[in-house]
C-alpha cells in the first residue's frame, strides 16, 4: 500500500463509528452510540435501520453474503456465509439484511463443544450481535461479531461472559469513582495484545505430520545452532518476511486494527505483531483478526504462520502478553498522576488490582492453562507458573512505606504526604523491565504475561475484570457509610490493611530462579505447575460462587468450561501421541530400517574382503538397538495412549495424559531424536530444524 494511502485504507472495511455516522440517521446514530459507549438495551427499530445502513455499505465493497462471527470454546472463531439473496417472482433476486437477521442468527450449535451444557438443557444455540464490536467486511462476507448462547441463556462462547465481566467491573468502578466526586459514563479496559508466532517455508510444513496435525513438532533433535548468539531478537528481517509483514500490516490496517510495531523475537524464525490498545473486547476480536490474518497473508508468501506455544524445543516458544489497565470515558485509572488529589484514587485501584490477583491467583493461572502453554510456563523463557506481580521500584517503595506505616502511625495525613511527591515519578520508572515476572506494572498499565500464544485472552481478561470487580465493591461497601469528611482517612486506611493483607503476591525478584518456587511456597502462593492441576481449581467452591455472585458465570456454565477445558487437553494429547505413533511406524522406523540395512550389506561386502569396518559395524549396532528401543517406546506408548482414552471421567483422562503418556512421549521422542543425530541425511523422512528454523 503506497504510504501517502494509509490513512485513506484505514478501517476501509470497518463499519466504524465515521460510517455510522455518515450512513445513520442522526437519532439512529444517537440511539446506537448509546448501546454502544453507555451499555444501554438495543432496541429493534433501531436494529433495523442499523442493518440497512451495513448491507448498503457492505455491498458497496464487494460483499455478497453476511455471517455471524462468534467465538466457541474451541478458542478459534466460526463464521457460518449466508448470502444476501433474496429471490422475487419475476426470477431476480433482491440483496436484503434485517434488523432481525443483524441481531440474531441460529448455527446448529451442536458440532460445537459445550461441555455438556446443551445435553443438561436440551437447548439449542444462537448468535446475538455485539453492537460494542464494529462489524467489518472480509473477503466478499460482512462480518458481524456475536455472542453465542443457548435459547436458555447459558454463554456457550468465550465473548459472552467477558461481556458479562465487563459489565460488573463498570458497576463497580462507578460506585467507587462515585464516592471520589466523579460519575463517568462508561468504565471499561483496555488492552494491547503482543502476539507472538512463527514463520516457516510450507514446504518444511507439508513434509512433517506433526506440524500438519499438532501445530508443533513432536520430534527433532537439536539444531546446530540456536538462539545462543541473541542475534535474531530485534534482528534485520529477511526479504520474505518483510514482504510478509507489510502485506500483513496493509490487510490489518483495512480491517481497523491498529498494527503498530512488528520485529523479529527471540528464537529463530520467531515475530511479534503489536497493535496500539483498544477496548478491551475488540482488542480481542482485533487479536482474533490478527491471528486469522496471519495465517491466510502467510500463504500467499509460500509461508506458514505456527502460532502454537511450542513449535520447536531448544528454542523459545510463543506467547501473548495482555496489556491492560481500567478507563473511565477514556480516562486511564491505573496511570499515576502529577495531581495529588487523583493520587489515593490511583492507590485504590493499584490495591484492588493487587488483591485480585492475589485472590484468584487460582483462576487466572487457570485461564491460561493448556496442553500447549505448559511447554513454557515454567520452562526459564515464560514467567513460571506461580502468579506474583512486579510493582518495579519507586511503586514498591511507596506500597512499602505505606504498610510499614500501620504499625505505629495512624496519622493519615502523614501517610498522604508521604505517598503524594513519590507518585509523581512512577510514569518515568524505568526499572519496570522484569520479564521473568507474569503480572507486571509498566508505568500506566499491568501486563499479564502467561497467555499462550494461540488462546483468546478472553479467558484470562474476564477473571482479571470480575476480580477487580469484587475488590472495588469491597471498597466501596466499607466506605459507604462513612461520613464524606473521614474519607480521605477511611480509605487510605483501607489501602493500607488490603496492601498489607495482600503484599505476598508481590515479588520483585527474579522469577526464574530456583529460590523463587521455594520463596512461593513459604509465602502460601498457589504452584499449579500444568494445565490439570490449574484448571481443577475452576471447581472449587469459593470460585463457583465468586463468578455466580458477578454474573459472569453459573455454576452450570463454570462446570461446563472445566469439562471443555479438560476434554480439550485429553484430546490434544490423545492427538499428538496418535501423531507420534504415526510417523514412528511408518516414517522413522522403515528410514532407520532401510538406513542400517544398506550398512549392513556395506559391512557383510566389506567383511567378504576382509575388511572389519570397525566404524560401520559400531554404527550399525547403535542403528539396531535405537529400532529396538524405538520399538519398545512407541508400543508403549501405544498402550498408555489407548488406555487414557478409554477413560470415561474427563479429569481421570487428563491426570492419566499429564502423568503417563506424556512421559512416554517423551522416551519416545528422546529415543528417536538420537537416532536422528546418527542417521544419514538422505535416509532421514522430514526435514530436521537445521532446515525449518534456517531458511532464506
Ligand atoms: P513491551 O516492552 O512489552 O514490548 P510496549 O511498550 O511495546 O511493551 O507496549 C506493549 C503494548 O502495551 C502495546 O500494544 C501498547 O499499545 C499497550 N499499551 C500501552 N498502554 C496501554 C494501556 N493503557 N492499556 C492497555 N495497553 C496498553
Ligand atoms: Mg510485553
Amino acid at each position: 500500500m503506497p504510504k501517502s494511502k494509509v490513512t485513506e485504507e484505514f478501517g476501509s472495511k470497518v463499519f466504524n463509528d465515521t460510517v455510522m455516522q455518515e450512513r445513520l440517521p442522526k437519532p439512529t446514530y444517537k440511539e446506537l452510540s448509546r448501546v454502544i459507549h453507555e451499555g444501554k438495551p438495543l432496541d429493534l427499530d433501531i436494529a433495523n435501520e442499523v442493518a440497512h445502513a451495513m448491507k448498503e455499505w457492505a455491498l458497496e465493497l464487494g460483499a455478497t453474503h453476511f455471517t455471524h462471527w462468534f467465538q466457541p470454546l474451541t478458542g478459534i472463531t466460526s463464521e457460518k456465509h449466508d448470502s444476501f439473496i433474496t429471490p422475487k417472482s419475476d426470477g431476480t433476486v433482491l440483496m436484503s439484511f434485517s434488523g432481525k437477521e443483524l441481531v440474531q442468527g441460529e448455527p446448529d450449535a451442536s458440532s460445537f463443544p459445550s461441555g455438556g451444557l446443551r445435553a443438561t438443557f436440551e437447548a439449542r444455540g444462537y448468535t446475538a450481535w455485539d453492537p460494542t464490536s464494529p462489524a467489518f467486511v472480509k473477503d466478499e462476507v460482512l462480518c458481524i461479531p456475536t455472542a453465542f448462547i443457548s435459547y436458555t441463556g447459558e454463554a456457550l462462547d468465550k465473548k459472552t461472559p467477558l461481556l458479562r465481566s465487563m459489565v460488573a467491573l463498570d458497576t463497580q468502578a462507578k460506585r467507587v469513582l462515585n464516592l471520589f466526586g466523579k460519575s463517568p459514563k462508561h468504565v471499561s479496559t483496555t488492552i494491547g495484545p503482543e502476539q507472538e508466532y512463527f514463520l516457516i517455508k510450507e514446504e518444511d510444513y507439508a513434509a512433517r505430520p506433526d506440524l500438519i496435525h499438532c501445530g508443533r513438532t513432536l520430534f527433532g533433535c537439536e539444531p546446530v545452532k540456536g538462539q545462543e548468539l541473541e542475534e535474531h531478537y530485534f534482528g534485520a528481517i529477511r526479504p520474505t518476511v518483510n514482504e510478509y509483514m507489510k502485506e500483513l500490516d496493509d490487510e490489518l490496517w483495512k480491517l481497523g486494527v491498529p498494527a503498530k510495531t512488528k520485529h523479529n523475537e527471540v528464537a529463530p524464525c520467531q515475530h511479534e505483531l503489536a497493535p496500539i490498545f483498544e477496548e478491551g473486547a475488540v482488542a480481542i476480536d482485533n487479536n482474533l483478526i490478527t491471528m486469522e490474518m496471519m495465517k491466510l497473508v502467510a500463504s500467499r508468501h509460500g509461508l506458514v504462520c505456527l502460532q502454537h506455544e511450542k513449535p520447536f524445543e531448544y528454542v523459545n516458544g510463543s506467547g501473548k502478553h495482555n496489556n491492560w489497565s481500567i478507563v473511565a470515558d477514556g480516562k486511564n485509572l491505573l496511570d499515576p498522576s502529577d495531581a495529588p488529589e487523583e493520587n489515593l484514587q490511583f492507590l485504590v485501584f493499584l490495591t484492588c488490582v493487587i488483591a485480585a490477583v492475589d485472590t484468584h491467583a487460582d483462576l487466572l493461572r487457570a485461564s491460561v492453562a493448556s496442553a500447549g502453554n505448559d511447554h513454557r510456563l515454567g520452562a526459564n523463557e515464560a514467567p513460571p507458573a506461580i502468579i506474583s506481580i512486579f510493582l518495579g521500584d519507586d511503586l514498591n517503595q511507596v506500597v512499602e512505606s505505606l504498610i510499614e506505616k500501620t504499625a505505629y502511625s495512624s496519622q493519615e495525613r502523614e501517610i498522604m504526604d508521604l505517598g503524594v511527591p513519590q507518585l509523581a515519578d512512577i510514569t518515568r520508572d524505568t526499572t519496570d523491565r522484569n520479564r521473568t515476572s507474569p503480572f507486571a506494572f509498566t508505568g500506566n498499565k499491568f501486563e499479564f504475561r502467561m497467555c499462550g500464544s494461540q488462546q483468546n485472552l478472553a479467558d484470562p481478561n474476564l477473571v482479571l475484570n470480575t476480580a477487580v470487580a469484587e475488590q472495588l465493591e469491597e471498597f466501596a461497601n466499607t466506605m459507604s457509610p462513612i461520613d464524606e469528611s473521614d474519607f480521605v482517612p477511611a480509605a487510605m486506611r483501607w489501602v493500607r490493611h488490603t496492601l498489607r493483607d495482600h503484599q505476598r503476591i508481590i515479588f520483585n525478584g527474579d522469577g526464574y530462579s530456583d529460590e523463587w518456587p521455594l520463596e512461593a511456597e513459604r509465602r502460601g502462593l498457589p504452584n499449579l505447575h500444568d494445565t490439570p492441576t490449574a484448571i481443577k481449581t475452576m471447581l472449587d467452591p469459593a470460585n463457583i460462587e465468586f463468578y455466580a455472585k458477578y454474573g459472569v458465570l453459573s455454576e452450570a456454565e463454570l462446570h461446563a468450561r472445566y469439562i471443555s477445558k479438560a476434554e480439550q487437553y485429553a484430546k490434544l494429547i490423545h492427538i499428538e501421541a496418535n501423531t507420534m505413533s504415526y510417523m514412528t511406524r511408518h516414517m522413522y522406523i522403515p528410514a532407520l530400517v532401510d538406513y542400517s540395512g544398506e550398512i549392513a550389506a556395506g559391512v557383510s561386502a566389506k567383511a567378504d574382503l576382509g575388511l572389519t569396518a570397525r566404524a560401520e559395524r559400531n554404527l550399525l549396532v547403535k542403528l539396531t538397538d535405537g529400532i529396538d528401543e524405538i520399538s519398545d517406546a512407541v508400543e508403549e506408548l501405544e498402550k498408555l495412549n489407548t488406555e487414557a482414552h478409554d477413560l470415561e471421567d474427563p479429569t481421570d483422562q487428563d491426570d492419566a495424559y499429564a502423568t503417563k503418556v506424556l512421559p512416554a512421549m517423551a522416551h519416545l521422542r528422546s529415543a528417536v531424536d538420537r537416532m536422528e543425530l546418527i542417521c544419514s541425511h538422505d535416509f532421514w523422512p522430514v526435514p530436521s530444524y537445521n532446515k525449518i528454523l534456517f531458511y532464506v
